[in-house]
């Protein structure tokens, strides 16, 4: 199976696993690639040097604009008022539940 692409490229595990949970909240699978596979699923390995993540070629341009916008978190990150998430600067909409900011309808 070679239809998973490299998206992201993570300074360590722990970035790539917030990464991994936010796109697969989005439905789309990830695959982790440099981890060391210690069989330990409660422990991340931290001295993973460097973390690639993949995704499916349908999900790539998705996951590719997700992480470009996670990449430039230059501004001020806003929490969401619905379920509380920090999400950064350029996220219009909260990654993890989807509502809006200052959402006024309802
Ligand atoms: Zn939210």
């Amino acid at each position: 199976m070679s239809d998973w692409i490299a998206v992201f490229e993570a300074a360590n595990s722990l970035e790539a696993h917030t990464l991994k949970g936010a796109l697969e909240s989005r439905g789309m699978a990830v695959l982790l690639k440099g981890e060391a596979l210690s069989g330990a699923l409660g422990e991340l390995p931290m001295d993973a040097a460097c973390v690639t993540l993949l995704v499916k070629m349908p999900h790539w341009q998705r996951a590719r604009e997700f992480v470009r916008a996670y990449q430039q978190q230059d501004g001020c990150p806003w929490r969401c008022d619905r379920c509380g998430e920090e999400n950064g600067a350029r996220f219009e909409v909260c990654w993890h539940c989807g509502s809006v900011p200052e959402d006024t309808q309802g």
